[in-house]
């Protein structure tokens, strides 16, 4: 074995064991890398592509083989961030790769996200890396946004509110200044749930998912049309001249209580309603003559004795100031007069001055 044939042997030889030495090292495909340390090492099998000279012994040559390629270093796996299998980062770790691209994903999942999720198809897989790869990784968070795209779905709703109507109803049952309320109002609201569609925190949609609505109640107010006959106040029953007072007086014979005053003028002048009111007495009583007695809102009674003639019937509704009847000496009378009473809440009479406008 000498010249050149027996240093081709050495070299397939040398190449073969140097395949196998490196097949343990690692994976084929790093043979690259390892030949290139070997070349490095002027190793002869990498030196065969350009002959030696002169030619090493063999046994020598297979030592140094043998001795060197223990020394070559093993070839660094990394955990390489692959988008769709393709590596785009490489990490120390796979810790540290899934730590990355989950801290990216966090910061869109803010409050009220209800899903945040990567768009992209991503993989972590064990591997040599490109020197590029490791740089792309230390720059992680510059070029995520770019490589990465984050889809987020969050909820949120709107209230709106729904006003009542009022609504009113006429009663003419009820008098003019009586109002009810029959149904008190309530708001409805209007509530919209709307979904939203970001990615990497850009709005994409917004649209409404839902809507509840409740309802406003209306109010209704029931207010009275009836007009009011009594005033509450009233006005002296005829012009004239007070002749009798309210009380105790004397008679011819003994004493006798007056219930009520008694009002003179000449015969026929008008008597009117001291108040507005319902005629619930029109005709002859005993000791009063022709009598009027009317009934007024509030229940009080007046009377009107003595009349000459009388111009309303029982059932009547009467205004505050409208004549019901002339004045006369009719019954128990000692000249032409109109007897009044007042009863409040139609009991024992007082005496009417204490209502009547002063003199
Ligand atoms: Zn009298």
């Amino acid at each position: 074995m000498n010249g050149s044939n027996g240093l081709r042997q050495l070299y397939e030889r040398s190449r073969k064991n140097g395949h196998r030495l490196l097949k343990g090292v690692g994976a084929l495909s790093l043979c690259a890398a390892a030949l290139a340390v070997v070349i490095t090492r002027n190793v002869a099998f990498a030196s065969a592509l350009n002959p030696p000279q002169p030619e090493p012994a063999p046994v020598e040559a297979a030592e140094l083989l043998q001795e060197e390629l223990p020394e070559a270093e093993p070839v660094r796996e990394y955990a390489l961030l692959c988008v769709d299998g393709q590596p785009y980062f490489a990490f120390a770790t796979v810790a540290e790769a899934s730590s990355a691209i989950a801290s990216y994903v966090d910061q869109y999942a803010g409050e009220g996200v209800d899903s945040a999720n990567l768009m992209e198809s991503i993989s972590v897989k064990m591997g040599v890396a490109e020197p590029w790869l490791l740089s792309a990784a230390e720059q992680f968070e510059d070029l995520a946004p770019v490589l990465f795209h984050v889809e987020t779905v969050s909820h949120s709703h709107e209230e709106e509110l729904l006003p009542f109507v009022v609504e009113t109803v006429y009663d003419d049952t009820m008098y003019v200044d009586e109002t009810v309320l029959e149904q008190a109002g309530r708001s409805g609201r209007r509530v919209t749930l709307f979904e939203e569609k970001a990615v990497n925190g850009l709005t994409l949609s917004r649209e409404s998912v839902e809507t509840v609505n409740v309802q406003p109640v209306n109010e209704i107010v029931r207010i009275g049309t009836k007009e009011h006959l009594s005033t509450g106040s009233y006005l002296w029953p005829a012009e004239g001249i007070l002749t009798s007072p309210f009380g105790r007086r004397s008679v011819a014979v003994g004493s006798s209580f007056h219930k009520g005053i008694d009002v003179a003028a000449a015969y026929g002048t008008a008597i009117v309603a001291s108040d507005g009111g319902t005629v619930i007495f029109s005709g002859w009583e005993s000791g009063y003559g022709q009598l009027v007695k009317l009934q007024h809102e509030n229940g009080d009674v007046t009377y009107y004795g003595h009349c000459s003639s009388l111009l309303v019937s029982e059932g009547d509704e009467v205004r505050q100031g409208e004549q019901i009847a002339c004045m006369g000496a009719t019954g128990v009378a000692s000249g032409v007069h109109v007897h009044f009473e007042y009863r409040p809440l139609g009991g024992d009479p007082i005496d009417p001055q204490l209502v009547l406008p002063e003199l």
